[in-house]
C-alpha cells in the first residue's frame, strides 16, 4: 500500500512531454529593451508591438506587418516557395537556411504579394529580419524584382518595408548583383510612371540601404530605426572622427534630408493610405 502511494506521487511529478512543452505559449511577458517595462506580449501585439510607456518599436514579423496594413482576406502572396541555392558551396549555409526556415516558418527573408489597403490596390513587400538577419541573397532580390515587375504590369503602387543587415555574404557576388537588379527594376517602374513608397525599419543597412530602400518616391522610416551603409565603428576608424550620438538614426537622416518623414507605426497605415489616395 505504502509503495503504491509513492509510485503514484512519482507519476504526477513527471517532466512534461515534448509535445506538452511546445503548447506552452512562448514568452508570455516581454521586457522593453529601451525602458525596461515588462508587459504582456498579447497587449504589446495589440499595440502593434510599440511599447506603451516609451514608444519603442519592437520587431514585427513580416506577416504581422502585412496583417496590420492589408485589408483582411485580400492578401495574395507571390513566389512563396522560392528557396535559395548554395551556389558557392559555402560551409554551413544550407544548414543555416534550414534552421531559419524552421524557426521563422518563412522560406526567405522577404514576403511579397498583392492586396488592398483601405480599398486601394497595392503590391507590397515586407522583409523579415529574423531570417538570416534580413540579408539580401538572390531569392530576396528576385522576389522583390518580380513584385516590382508585377506592379508595373498591373499599374499598381509598390510599397516595401525593409529590414536588413545588408548583402548575404554566403552568396558572394550574386548577392551584390541584387542591388543592381532591384534598382534597375525600380527605374523601369519610375519610367512607367509607377509609385514606390519605401519604409525603412530597424535596421536597414548595407546593400539594402544602398539600393532599393533609398530609391522611393517617398522614403519613410520608423522612429529610431538604424539606417546606414557601413557600421559606425568602421566609419569612425576610416575618417578618424567621432560621430554624433544619433548618427544613422531615422531622425538624423530626416534632419539631413535623406528621409521624407519619420512615421510612428500607429500612423503608418493612415499615412500610406493618404499617399495612395493622392496618387490615384
Ligand atoms: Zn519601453
Amino acid at each position: 500500500m505504502l509503495r503504491d502511494f509513492f509510485s503514484k506521487k512519482k507519476k504526477y511529478a513527471t517532466i512534461p512531454s515534448e509535445r506538452a512543452k511546445q503548447e506552452v505559449p512562448e514568452g508570455l511577458m516581454t521586457k522593453c529593451p529601451s525602458c525596461r517595462t515588462i508587459m504582456y506580449t498579447k497587449e504589446l501585439k495589440k499595440n502593434l508591438y510599440v511599447c506603451s510607456s516609451c514608444g519603442h518599436h519592437h520587431r514585427m514579423t513580416a506577416y504581422e506587418r502585412i496583417e496590420s496594413l492589408i485589408d483582411q482576406g485580400t492578401f495574395e502572396e507571390f513566389d512563396k516557395d522560392m528557396i535559395a541555392k548554395d551556389p558557392l558551396n559555402f560551409p554551413t549555409y544550407e544548414e543555416k537556411l534550414e534552421q531559419d526556415r524552421k524557426k521563422t516558418d518563412l522560406n526567405e527573408a522577404v514576403v511579397t504579394g498583392r492586396g488592398t489597403m483601405n480599398g486601394y490596390n497595392t503590391v507590397i513587400g515586407v522583409m523579415d529580419a529574423r531570417f538570416r538577419m534580413g540579408s539580401m541573397g538572390s531569392v530576396v532580390g528576385e522576389k522583390i524584382t518580380r513584385a516590382i515587375e508585377r506592379a508595373i504590369e498591373t499599374k499598381e503602387p509598390f510599397i516595401l518595408f525593409s529590414a536588413s543587415g545588408g548583402a548575404r555574404m554566403q552568396e558572394g557576388v550574386l548577392s551584390l548583383m541584387q542591388m543592381a537588379k532591384t534598382s534597375a527594376a525600380l527605374q523601369k517602374l519610375d519610367r512607367e510612371g509607377g509609385l514606390f513608397i519605401s519604409i525603412m525599419t530597424h535596421p536597414t543597412t548595407g546593400g539594402v540601404s544602398a539600393s532599393f530602400a533609398s530609391l522611393g518616391d517617398y522614403n519613410f522610416a520608423e522612429p529610431k530605426a538604424l539606417i546606414g551603409f557601413a557600421g559606425r565603428r568602421i566609419i569612425e576608424q576610416t575618417i578618424r572622427q567621432e560621430l554624433p550620438e544619433d548618427f544613422q538614426t531615422a531622425e538624423f537622416l530626416l534632419k539631413h534630408g535623406q528621409l521624407d518623414r519619420v512615421v510612428h507605426r500607429q500612423d503608418m497605415k493612415d499615412t500610406l493610405v493618404k499617399v495612395l489616395s493622392m496618387h490615384q
